[in-house]
C-alpha cells in the first residue's frame, strides 16, 4: 500500500467495487484508486444478503434509466468484466416483476405505469382476469389491477457480481486493503485522508462514501450528518412441492413479495413504519425473528397461492437495507461544501441493481466533475437542505 491515493473508496461491496472498476476503466482517468474494506468475507454486508433483483418498475425517471442501464450492462457482463480470457458469470435470470394493485393502490399504480412508459420501459397493465389467465396459480381476490414487466427485469447473483467488479477493477490497478476506516481527514472544505484501524493515516485527493448500511458512520466521520439507517430486513427460504409455472417476482398489495430461486423460492415483507427502528449502533444484530414466517407472511403467501397451503420453511436471513430516512432514494454526488467527499448512499433496498449506473456515473463525477451518461443532479445531498425530495414510491 502507498501513503498517498488519488481516491479513497470506503467499502468495497458492491458499490464501492463497481465505482472502483468503472473509475480505473475510464481511458480519461489516471489516477490511483483504494479501496478500504473492514471484512473482505462480505457476511454482513447488504451485498451477499441481497435478493438480487433487479426491475424497471419505479416511480422516480432516474430509478428507472439507472435499471435499464444496469439490466444492459448485466446482459454483458462476461463482456465487460472478463479477466485474463475468463469471463465471469453474474447468474442473470430473466423475468418480470407482477406488481399487484388493490382498489386503493390502482390509481397509484396506474400513475407509475405512466411514467414508466414515458421512460420506455417494458411493461404492460392487467386486468386481474388477464392475470389469471397468464398464470393460472395465483388467487386475484381482491386484486384491482396489475403491472407486469416483459422486459429488463429479473435477478442475478449478487456475490458473483461483487467478486466480478472487484477482480475486474484490481486487474485495472485499483488497490484492495482490508482495514477499517476509523477516521477523515478534512481541511476546511477539503478531504485530505483516511485513518485506519491498523493502516495508519493514508493521504487522498477524493474520498467516497460506499459504506452500505454504515454510510451515516462515515459521513459522521467527516462533520457530515447523513439521513440514512441501517434497517433490519428478513428473508425467508420455503419450498413448495406444487410446480409454480412461470413464476415472477410477485409483489403483493400487502407488500409481501416472492419469487423463485433455485429449486424453492424467497419471501420477505416491509414491516409497518411503527415496528421498523433504525439499528444504529445495534449492527451486529443479525437475529432472525423466526415467528415472523408463520406469523405474518405464510398467511399472506396461501392466501395468493392456494398451493401455498402446503409449504416448508427451511433456511432464513437478516441483511441491512441501507435505507434513506428522508424520500427512500439514493444519495449521489459530491457534498454541495466539501466538494472531494463523494456519496454513493441510501440505497434503501434497490442499490444491487443501480451498482452499474451509479458506479459509472460516480466514475464520471470524479473523472470529470459533471453526470455524462445519467444525469443524476436530482439525487443529491443538497436535495436535503433545500427540502426538495425525491421520493421513490416502489420500495419494497
Ligand atoms: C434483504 C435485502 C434484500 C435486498 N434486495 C435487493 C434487490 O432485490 N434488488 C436490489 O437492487 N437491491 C436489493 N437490496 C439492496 C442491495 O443489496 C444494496 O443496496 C447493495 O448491495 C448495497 O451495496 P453497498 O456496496 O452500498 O453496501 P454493502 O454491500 O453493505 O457494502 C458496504 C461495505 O462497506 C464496508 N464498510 C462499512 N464501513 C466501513 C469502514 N468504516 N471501513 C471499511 N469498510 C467499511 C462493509 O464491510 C461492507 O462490505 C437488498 C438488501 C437487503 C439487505
Amino acid at each position: 500500500m502507498k501513503d498517498s491515493y488519488d481516491v479513497a473508496i470506503v467499502g468495497g461491496g458492491v458499490m464501492g467495487s463497481a465505482i472502483a472498476y468503472f473509475l480505473a476503466a475510464e481511458p480519461a482517468f489516471d489516477g490511483s484508486i483504494l479501496v478500504v474494506e473492514k471484512d473482505p468475507t462480505y457476511a454482513r454486508s447488504s451485498t451477499a444478503l441481497s435478493v438480487a433483483s433487479i426491475r424497471q418498475q419505479f416511480s422516480v425517471p432516474e430509478n428507472i434509466r439507472i435499471s435499464q442501464l444496469g439490466f444492459r450492462f448485466f446482459e454483458t457482463a462476461a463482456a465487460h468484466l472478463s479477466v485474463d480470457g475468463q469471463a465471469p458469470d453474474v447468474g442473470l435470470k430473466k423475468s418480470g416483476y407482477l406488481f399487484l394493485a388493490s382498489a386503493k393502490g390502482l390509481a397509484v399504480l396506474e400513475r407509475k405505469h405512466r411514467t414508466q412508459k414515458e421512460h420506455d420501459a417494458d411493461v404492460v397493465l392487467s386486468e386481474p382476469d388477464q392475470v389469471k389467465a397468464r398464470f393460472p396459480w395465483i388467487n386475484v381476490d381482491g386484486v384491482a389491477g396489475a403491472s407486469l414487466g416483459l422486459y429488463g427485469e429479473g435477478w442475478l447473483d449478487s456475490f458473483a457480481l461483487l467478486q466480478a467488479f472487484k477482480a475486474k477493477a484490481r486487474s485495472l490497478g485499483v488497490a484492495y486493503i482490508k482495514d477499517r476506516v476509523t477516521g477523515l481527514e478534512r481541511q476546511g472544505n477539503r478531504m485530505s485522508g483516511v485513518e485506519l484501524e491498523k493502516g495508519g493515516r493514508v493521504a487522498c485527493g477524493a474520498v467516497v462514501n460506499a459504506a452500505g448500511p454504515a454510510a451515516a458512520d462515515v459521513a459522521a466521520m467527516a462533520g457530515i450528518e447523513l439521513p440514512v439507517r441501517p434497517r433490519k430486513r428478513f428473508v425467508f427460504v420455503f419450498r413448495c412441492r406444487t410446480a409454480i409455472p412461470d413464476c415472477p417476482m410477485v409483489i403483493d398489495p400487502s407488500g409481501l413479495y416472492f419469487r423463485p430461486e433455485g429449486d424453492g423460492f424467497l419471501t420477505g415483507i416491509s414491516p409497518p413504519p411503527e415496528e421498523d427502528p433504525d439499528c444504529q449502533g445495534s449492527e451486529e444484530d443479525f437475529e432472525v425473528d423466526h415467528g415472523l414466517f408463520e406469523r405474518r407472511l405464510w398467511p399472506i403467501l396461501a392466501g395468493r397461492v392456494p398451493a401455498f397451503e402446503a409449504i416448508r420453511q427451511d433456511r432464513a436471513w437478516v441483511g441491512l437495507y441501507a435505507y434513506d430516512t428522508v424520500d427512500q432514494n439514493a444519495v449521489l454526488g459530491p457534498h454541495p461544501q466539501v466538494a472531494n467527499f463523494i456519496f454513493a448512499n441510501g440505497f434503501s433496498g434497490h442499490g444491487l441493481q443501480q451498482a452499474p449506473g451509479v458506479g459509472r456515473a460516480i466514475g464520471e463525477v470524479v473523472a470529470f466533475g459533471e453526470y455524462r451518461t445519467l444525469d443524476l443532479t436530482r439525487l443529491d445531498f443538497a436535495r436535503f437542505t433545500a427540502g426538495r425530495p425525491v421520493r421513490e414510491l416502489n420500495i419494497i
